[in-house]
């Protein structure tokens, strides 16, 4: 870790708005605030966005009514006399309208970059959370530590919440526990967290990102200039790779965080006890007690993981060992993920549809004994070798939905020939009852029929939230 002083280009205040073409790439969540608040500030803004649909007409005349340009269908033109770019997230780096204006010298934001210059000079601090999987979960739980600590706060960011209203809205914060997309670190080039974490590291949006390497490098970007610490998973050698190539502040700890026993300035679990080496007085000899493993809800190994991240970050914060367990035990996780749905003749039924790529999967399989899986649907260009080659042993029988199941049938074949596996080839809304009826089929008193499907869901559903829906409703037909 390079222990370089940052010297912050920030400008504080809103007065560089002033006269200042700026444009707004895309509407929808980011863009319609974006272009609002650059508008009051001052700057001649020009909306463009490629759709021309009836919510994107609805959203221009409401722009168009304060005074602001707004091009429908044409994404791709760099408006003359562009001095500043502000894009939504997802807006891919290899856009037209972006090799415009590398070409011309414009500057790129992105929503959370234009957040991080508007907030105030007395803003709250971020506590900053990213990695590919479980950053709403572990975001969540820190805000909810840190409310146990009475700290005024929020849960903002790629959770769905804007920064840019937690930033210029009248509530006040001590402190925002912040989730960043990818997309969003990458444009955010002067993001400044008091500390931060990456969670994990696995392949995921490459077409958007263009290879491993530069995913790796926008999540790293989360620890630059970080004040006070770094947080890396011990089992996971690419986020501490990241850290120590990230450019501090001085003093700025690199902090470990393990499901084993956890070394000088790490936190990590003892005997069913989570405790932190890190921030405790001669952290040679010493730990901290913070909460037991049972205080996490659910206690899945990577949700433990997912908790001790969240707890590295509050007490780098400051926050005391007794509000970390009362953060977790009031915690409770956001709809379809592993969230326990009934049990049916000692057979659990879990829903984990927001496990869509192979890495979710992978941890959410990992938490159960015996298992009759609900796998498949879209699979992003995945390969499920490594997935089922590791998961194989923990396998009573595997049901495939989707319009990629072949792809997990043949790595099943390859490396899990023993397991039975049911291939159902219909794709409409009842073919989650019948997939469902066919796991209760293939499981066993004390087995777990786990929908962890790998894959997205819009071949036959609109989102994950649907697809969990439709398994839980099929769980309590078969019940009733
Ligand atoms: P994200 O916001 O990154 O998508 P979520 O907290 O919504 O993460 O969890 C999404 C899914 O990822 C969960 O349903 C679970 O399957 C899986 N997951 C959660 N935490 C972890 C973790 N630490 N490591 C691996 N997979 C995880």
């Amino acid at each position: 870790m390079g222990s370089g002083k940052v010297t912050s280009s920030v400008p504080s205040g809103s007065s560089e708005f002033q006269g200042k073409h700026v444009t707004v790439a895309g509407l929808g969540v980011s863009g319609v605030p974006a272009a609002k608040v650059l508008h009051a500030r001052g700057a001649i803004v020009t909306v463009v966005n490629d759709g021309d649909d009836a919510r994107a007409r609805e959203q221009a005349a409401e722009l168009e009514a304060l005074g602001i340009t707004v091009r429908l269908g044409d994404g791709a033109t760099l408006p003359e006399g562009t001095e500043l770019i502000v894009t939504a997230p997802g807006w891919k780096p290899d856009k037209p309208l972006f090799l415009a204006a590398e070409k011309a010298g414009v500057p790129v934001w992105g929503d959370v970059e234009l957040a991080w210059r508007l907030r105030g000079p007395d803003a709250a601090p971020w506590l900053a959370v990213t990695g590919t999987n479980g950053k709403t979960t572990t975001v969540q739980m820190l805000a909810s530590i840190l409310k146990a600590a009475g700290l005024r706060t929020a849960a903002v960011g790629n959770i769905g919440v804007s920064l840019l209203d937690a930033v210029l809205g009248e509530e006040e914060h001590d402190v925002l526990a912040v989730e960043l997309s990818s997309y969003q670190l990458h444009w955010a080039p002067s993001l400044r967290a008091h500390s931060a974490v990456v969670l994990n590291l696995a392949p995921d949006h490459l077409d958007w990102h263009g290879s491993m390497e530069a995913y790796a490098a926008d999540k790293g970007r989360i620890f630059e200039g970080n004040r006070v610490a770094c947080v890396y998973n011990v089992a996971d050698k690419l986020t501490e790779d990241l850290v120590r190539e990230a450019d501090v502040e001085e003093g700025c700890r690199a902090i470990g965080f393990t499901l084993g026993t956890p070394g000088p300035s790490q936190l990590g679990v003892v005997d069913g006890i989570l405790v932190d080496r890190a921030f405790v007085e001669n952290r040679h000899k010493n730990a901290q007690e913070l909460a037991e493993v049972g205080d996490v809800n659910p206690p899945a190994p990577h949700n433990i993981a997912n908790a001790l991240a969240a707890a590295a970050l509050a007490r780098a914060f400051g926050v005391p060992a007794t509000a970390v367990r009362d953060g977790l035990r009031a915690f409770r996780p956001d709809a379809h993920r592993i969230a326990h749905v009934a049990d049916l003749d000692q057979v659990a039924y879990v829903d984990d549809s927001k496990a869509t790529n192979t890495h979710a999967a992978e941890a959410s399989l990992a938490a159960y004994e015996s298992i009759v899986w609900i796998a498949g649907g879209l699979a992003k260009g995945a390969a499920f070798d490594e997935l089922v080659a590791k998961s194989a042993k923990r396998l009573r029988g595997v049901v495939l939905i989707g319009a990629d199941r072949a792809l997990i049938r043949d790595a099943l074949a390859r490396h899990a020939p023993q397991v039975p596996v049911v291939d159902l080839e219909r794709t409409d809304t009842g073919a989650m009852l019948q997939a469902v009826t066919e796991a209760k089929r293939l499981a066993q008193p004390g087995d777990t029929v786990l929908l962890a499907p790998a894959c997205a869901s819009m071949d036959m559903f609109t989102n994950y939230n649907q697809r969990g829906d439709a398994f839980a409703e099929a769980v309590r037909e078969l019940g009733a």
